[in-house]
């Protein structure tokens, strides 16, 4: 059987699965040959769930609770990692032999099929620690043995910073120094804080930039939408500015409106 891979994202509320909305369509848009699907958490509504499964292969209900013991009781010790054990049940998604996870707050900006060339766990520096991974864009191999020992890492230690990112740095704990090819380019997981600490490199590379990520507490959902700049002259511009993403963002999101519109509008010049 010819080996299946998907893209991964996650939704545990209907705010982040307007984000998987831009996930999904942005990965369409630049013609990705790859699976893609989004793990959502009961409390999702029905209506952002069948929006979904307008774009996604799958629509996976994850739920914590009713998951397999081990999954039950490091959530019950550990009941501030709930989300983040939402996000590990990628590990469970077997019927992959290898997938790409990319939050739901980052938005494609080309074809990224060749992150599948990357093994586990590859991913990009984190802006504010480079000594360890960033867990918005990273590339694994679903195990179910590997699922267990991450949750039972979990149970034992925790994460340092409350998320999937101190408790994934721990776990795959050699990667800043073992491998080089597990590090993917920063362009694979561009932070709006690049823009602040490091402002030439951004003007020098950020027209490179293949995934942005909308890292911190801001989400784009949370961002008026400004129609006025969003033309496309100024999102040639993108690299010197990171507003613009904000717009492409929100363009990514109605596109598919806008186009179910265009269809209506014509259907009604023929009646
Ligand atoms: N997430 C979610 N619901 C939440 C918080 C997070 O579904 O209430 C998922 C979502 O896919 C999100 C990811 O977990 O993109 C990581 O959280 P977030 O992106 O907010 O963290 P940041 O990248 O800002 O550190
Ligand atoms: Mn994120």
């Amino acid at each position: 059987m010819a080996e299946t891979q998907a893209f991964v994202t996650l939704a545990t509320t209907d705010a982040y699965s307007m984000g998987c909305i831009v996930v999904g369509k942005s990965l369409r848009r630049h013609g990705t040959s790859r699976k893609i699907v989004v793990m959502v958490s009961p409390n999702v509504s029905r209506s952002a769930r069948l929006a979904l499964e307008d774009i996604f292969d799958e629509v996976f209900v994850v739920d914590v609770l009713d998951s397999k013991d081990k999954a039950h009781l490091a959530w019950l010790g550990r009941p501030e990692l709930g989300v983040t054990f939402t996000k590990l049940h990628c590990w469970t998604l077997t019927q992959y032999s290898k997938c790409v996870f990319l939050d739901a707050d980052t938005l494609v900006l080309c074809n990224v099929d060749e992150l599948f060339e990357y093994e586990e766990l590859s991913a990009a520096p984190d802006p504010g620690w480079p000594d360890c991974f960033n867990t918005g864009v990273f590339v694994f191999r679903p195990s179910l043995n590997t699922h267990t020992q991450i949750l039972e890492h979990a149970a034992q230690h925790g994460s340092f910073d409350g998320g999937d990112q101190g408790l994934l740095n721990t776990f795959f704990n050699d990667w800043a120094v073992k491998d080089i090819r597990k590090h993917l380019p920063f362009v694979y997981n561009l932070t709006a804080s690049a823009v602040y600490t490091y402002l030439p490199a951004f003007q020098q590379y950020g027209h490179h930039a293949k995934i942005v990520h909308f890292l911190g507490g801001t989400k784009p959902w949370h961002l008026p939408y400004d129609p006025q700049a969003a033309n496309e002259s100024s999102f040639r511009d993108y690299s010197k500015n990171f507003e613009q993403f904000i717009n492409l963002w929100w363009v990514e999101y109605y596109s598919q409106r806008q186009t179910r519109a265009k269809m209506e509008d014509n259907n009604e010049e023929y009646k």
